[in-house]
């Protein structure tokens, strides 16, 4: 007996929305390019995801993480291991342009007991840092003043990126 398939393209959305529902944020943000001002995406490029953090430790904390969902270093090729960097160094410009930190954090967390609230899906955490800030921080801010600046600084740092041509990969 001939076999009919049911031609039904749209399925595949479907059938990859399933694939993807893995409650990691970053992947969800992979894969919905319309909502990165929602999400807060600074940057796509073609192997990784510039993003903010949605609980940052201090203004500007960006999170830089390949578009691949894989957890290790080992699992990374060559091209999103460079991606990683040249995006932290292009990262570390935008934010000396918007917000001129006196110092930067950059590092990375494997496993939960390291602090990692995602470990299974790798990602390089920037935090500008200023002189005093953990004394400010720790006094001042206030959930909603962070959101706030949030929303600010990704546009700012979108005009930046635009004007000037980041990232620079
Ligand atoms: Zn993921």
């Amino acid at each position: 007996m001939e076999r009919k398939n049911l031609w039904a393209p749209w399925r595949m959305e479907y059938i990859r929305g399933l694939g993807e529902k893995t409650d990691c944020f970053l992947c969800d943000y992979v894969s919905s390019p319309d909502k990165d001002a929602d999400h807060h995406v600074l940057w796509r490029t073609e192997r990784s995801l510039v993003v903010f953090n949605r609980f940052p430790y201090n203004n500007g904390h960006m999170l830089i993480a390949p578009r691949r969902h894989i957890g290790e270093l080992e699992q990374a090729d060559e091209a999103e291991l460079l991606e990683l960097m040249t995006l932290t160094r292009d990262c570390q410009q935008v934010l000396h342009r918007a917000i001129s930190p006196q110092g930067f954090n950059v590092g990375i967390n494997f496993g939960r007991c390291a602090g990692a609230g995602l470990p299974e899906h790798l990602h390089l955490h920037i935090v500008p840092r200023w002189n005093g800030d953990t004394n400010y921080m720790a006094v001042c801010a206030q959930t909603d003043v962070i959101s706030q600046s949030m929303s600010e600084l990704y546009q700012r740092l979108r005009e930046i990126s635009q004007t000037e041509g980041f990232p620079r990969l």
